[in-house]
């Protein structure tokens, strides 16, 4: 299938999204297609976001003590990635940590638990703790991705006006991914959160030996749910996990995932894998985390070495959900 992406961009503009074979045209479109591609896409984020950047910042207030085995999560069961430990922070210990992104310029703070749900009182503490930093600057944007949630009540007590759900992976592989937990459980905490008013947030990881169907496949369901956000995350291949030694993705190809259409994030792996293209990436993806992510610093340490690929320069820890 040959396309003029110029042109393709401007349809879209005028309401005829890409179809799938459209959309795996343009995974597989041959590397002399790529500034073109690029071009496009820059050109429809410019237009819908024109150069805004939305700063995220990330506040791990549960960490690692996960009884579900996402393979590749470094806070799973039975992992022993060296990650942090910890259950739930107070309150205060959240907010005065969102308050360090605040003054590093974040809209948004996304308060991120391991586990597999919240019990009550475990959303009467996300609650307080978004009362908390909403108390300290009410134009803050509270998002809570605390596992699944299959009640809109329950996620309106949140407080939160974003709910994320666990990283999409494609339903087709979903249960090589993870046997604890279905791709449906994901589907009905978007559910509950569109029923509840609140924004619904679900992100995509990469680089997992998915196939460009499958990317398109979860990325049609994204969309046909309603998401209005989608961290995109780049596998970081953390030892102690299984999808330890994994490094599929370049950065054509990270680039070629992200996409204008809605809130696109770059999370988790972004220095790892675009490289020098992260500020290509930010003219077509739109919003972005500072800082560091779950378990994994934003930029390399020392102590991270061994994460380091043959040729690879930024070695992270971890993954964000
Ligand atoms: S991705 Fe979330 S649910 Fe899965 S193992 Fe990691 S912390 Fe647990």
């Amino acid at each position: 299938m040959t396309i003029d992406w110029t042109l393709r961009a401007r349809d879209v503009v005028a309401g005829s999204l890409l179809s799938g074979s459209e959309a795996l045209a343009l995974l597989a479109a041959p590397p002399a297609d790529h500034p073109d591609i690029l071009a496009a896409a820059a050109w429809l984020r410019r237009r819908g976001f024109k150069m805004s950047v939305k700063l995220n910042y990330l506040v791990n207030v549960r960490s690692g003590l996960c009884p579900e085995d996402c393979t590749y999560c470094s806070q799973r069961l039975g992992s022993d990635a060296d990650v942090l430990k910890y259950s739930w922070l107070s309150p205060d210990e959240a907010s005065a940590q969102a308050q360090a992104g605040v003054a590093g310029g974040a809209r948004r703070v996304c308060l991120v638990a391991s586990g597999r749900g919240p019990s009550t009182r475990d959303v009467e503490r996300v609650a307080q703790m978004a009362e908390g930093i909403k108390a300290a600057d009410e134009s803050i944007e509270v998002c809570a991705c605390i596992g699944f949630v299959d009640e809109a009540a329950t996620a309106r007590r949140t407080r939160a006006s974003t709910l994320t759900t666990t990283t999409s992976t494609p339903r087709a592989a979903s249960t090589e991914i993870c046997s604890t937990h279905t791709y449906d459980d994901r589907v009905e905490t978007v559910t509950a959160a569109r029923n509840a008013g609140l924004s619904p947030c679900s992100g995509l990881i990469i680089g997992m030996g998915e196939t460009d169907e499958d990317i398109v496949d979860t990325l049609s369901d994204l969309v046909a749910l309603g998401v209005e956000s989608i961290p995109v995350n780049f596998l970081m291949p953390f030892e102690g996990t299984p999808m330890a030694g994994r490094w599929d993705l370049t950065p054509e190809r990270c680039l070629r995932v992200l996409a204008p259409e809605t809130e696109i994030r770059i999370a988790g792996g972004r220095e790892m894998h675009l490289r020098s293209q992260q500020p290509v990436a930010l003219t077509i993806a739109n919003s972005l985390f500072l800082g560091d992510y779950l378990t994994s610093n934003a930029r390399p340490r020392p102590a991270l070495a061994s994460l380091r690929p043959p040729h690879r320069p930024h070695p992270a820890r971890g993954h964000r959900r």
